[in-house]
């Protein structure tokens, strides 16, 4: 396969020359580089690149053009090459262009000319947004193919374990293509009825469970040790934190992670106020680089797999996970979330993976390109799936319960939403059922003012109502609050006391439960703030009172 493509734009030679010479130097063995003296060279070039079929990872435009400005450029090329990444090179008095930039076309970074050392100015950024270019590219014809019916419940699935473990696919629709009928007949499957995954080397599974992929794509399933210093069950923005900030402070570190690495934040297609990425960044992206830093300092690392229970055998705490086997740790911390309330409606379950879906608006998007689609909640989780699915449907409408879409979102979100002119905000409305046969077809929705019900036909409706903690696999080893998320520290002891059955002289640590050892972050814990920033936090906090617990035994 032909090299991917980075066309650099300047209308002054020197600059470009010299853009050229530090492209080429650094990255000419691995893209190839085309230097254009203006934007409108630069677009003809790029339309021949994609009627060739060729890939282009990254334009680097000059702002200052006489015919056209480099934004204008990059916002012509995104029509042509949407996932191609967009750096602008900027003079200081640009910098407010630049920003705006970020919001108009999605620019990936500015850099202030002049660039020297390009080692330390240039080529960190450009690593930076060439690596996530790489991470979304899905380079044709290798990798895996995964074939099925739109309606299939369990493909949706493999779609979104796939999408969430950074696993590049192809989906092929038994129904409407040519070639995934052929490899259905070829491997002697109804794949209209059971999906069927097609790797690499051109064996199959039929209907696969998440963990016969990962042990054919090559994830770790099962712990090398017995033993640990510190066991992390979930692995969700605070769990990759804590595995971070323990396998770096050098404790024997697992992760136990039953899903996915990157838990809520893992689903979200766009971050925008997570600190030191003023571009925003997607959830995916979040987990790739985390779960690559945990890595990289020793942590280990089990998807899927999932905990089904813990004991404590003192000093020890005894995790048992779902494949039958345990390990030990001296300290455990549970970083397991919250999961999507569910609809309770008639037909919602027998109608979820075909239409109804919760948290899947990045994964399912490009599936609903022309068609009406509605999002149930009033949240930012909810905002942010609208404001996404509007970029392929034809018309998103946000179904809220709430009197106003401000009482539920961020103010920024909402400004979103109200710019983007396929999206209808629906306020003061309840969902009172769902239809379809084969597929959702349509929803009742009731307005709570007046109490009229009316039909709203969409194909789906991807559902945002809250959440509930993650806990059913601790027993009743830690004690929650009413609603069923764990206390920790001072909370334990609201009266002054200590906690039933805590025989330390000290008190509970900020993070620590009621059992000595035992600690709880993120947003699983009583009283979290629900945000990745924090999620974070507390995960690197924990790991502070680790480090005192163990120094105590
Ligand atoms: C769509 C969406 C968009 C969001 N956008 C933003 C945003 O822009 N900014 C922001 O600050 N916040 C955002 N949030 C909130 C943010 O994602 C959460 O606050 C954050 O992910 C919480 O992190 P956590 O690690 O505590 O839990 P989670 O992210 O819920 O992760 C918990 C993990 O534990 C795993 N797990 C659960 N049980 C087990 C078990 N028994 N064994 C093993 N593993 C288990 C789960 O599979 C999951 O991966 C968003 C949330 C959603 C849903």
């Amino acid at each position: 396969m032909e090299n991917p493509v980075i066309v650099a734009i300047d209308d002054d030679p020197q600059v470009l020359r010299a853009v050229e010479r530090d492209l080429r130097g650094r990255f000419g063995s691995a893209y190839r580089i085309i230097a254009a003296e203006s934007g409108s060279t630069a677009l003809d070039v790029v339309r021949r690149l994609k009627l060739r079929g060729s890939a282009v990872a990254l334009f680097i435009a000059d702002q200052r053009m006489p015919a056209m400005t480099g934004v204008e450029f990059l916002a012509e090329a995104r029509e042509i090459y949407p996932d191609a990444k967009r750096v602008l090179l900027t003079a200081y008095a640009d910098t407010e262009v630049a920003i705006a930039a970020i919001n108009t076309i999605q620019l990936d970074h500015y850099l202030l000319k002049p660039w020297d050392p390009p080692e330390e100015k240039l080529f960190p950024v450009l690593e930076d947004v060439l690596s996530d270019w790489q991470a979304g590219f899905l380079p044709p014809f290798e990798g895996i193919r995964l074939i099925g019916h739109r309606w299939s419940a369990r493909a949706h699935e493999i779609k979104d374990y796939l999408a969430r473990n950074q696993i590049p696919y192809r989906w092929l629709d038994v129904e409407t293509e040519a070639e995934a009928s052929e490899l259905a007949a070829s491997a002697g499957v109804d794949a209209a009825r059971e999906p069927l995954v097609v790797f690499g080397d051109g064996t199959h599974l039929v209907a696969p469970s998440n963990a016969e992929i990962a042990a054919r794509v090559g994830l770790r399933t099962h712990a090398a040790l017995p033993y640990y210093d510190l066991v992390i069950v979930g692995g969700g923005p605070s769990g990759l934190a804590a595995a971070v900030y323990g396998a770096s402070e050098g404790l024997k570190t697992l992760m136990v992670e039953r899903e996915a690495p990157g838990g809520q934040a893992g689903t979200t297609s766009r971050i925008d106020n997570y600190l030191g990425f003023p571009a925003g960044l997607s959830g995916a992206d979040l987990a790739r680089r985390a779960v690559a830093q945990a890595s990289r300092l020793g942590a280990e690392v089990l998807t899927p797999q999932a905990a089904v229970g813990v004991t404590v055998e003192d000093p020890y705490k005894v995790v048992r996970l779902v494949d039958g086997s345990q390990v030990s740790c001296q300290a455990l911390v549970v970083a397991t979330g919250v999961e999507y309330r569910k609809l309770d409606l008639p037909d919602a379950d027998r109608l979820t993976g075909s239409g109804i879906y919760y948290g899947a608006a990045t994964t399912e998007a490009s599936f609903y390109r022309g068609e009406r689609v509605a999002v149930l909640g009033g949240g930012n989780s909810a905002g942010q799936a609208a404001v996404h699915l509007a970029r392929f449907a034809e018309h998103v409408t946000v179904l809220v319960r709430a009197g106003t879409l401000a009482a539920g979102m961020s103010a920024y979100l909402v400004d979103q939403i109200g710019a983007t002119s396929n999206i209808t905000v629906r306020a003061n409305v309840n969902v009172v059922a769902v239809h379809g046969t084969e597929a959702l077809e349509a929803v009742d929705v009731t307005d709570r003012a007046d109490g009229s019900q009316a039909g709203l036909p969409v194909a789906a409706m991807f559902v945002f109502i809250g959440q509930a903690p993650r806990t059913d696999w601790l027993g009743d080893l830690v004690q929650r609050d009413e609603a069923g998320f764990v206390l920790t520290g001072a909370d334990l002891a609201r009266t002054g006391e200590r906690p039933t059955g805590w025989l330390l002289t000290r008190q509970p640590f900020l993070l620590e439960t009621n059992v000595p050892g035992i600690f709880c972050t993120g947003d699983v814990r009583s009283g979290s703030v629900k945000r990745i920033a924090s999620a974070v936090g507390e995960g690197a906090m924990a790991v502070r009172f680790v480090h005192q617990h163990l120094a105590d035994l």
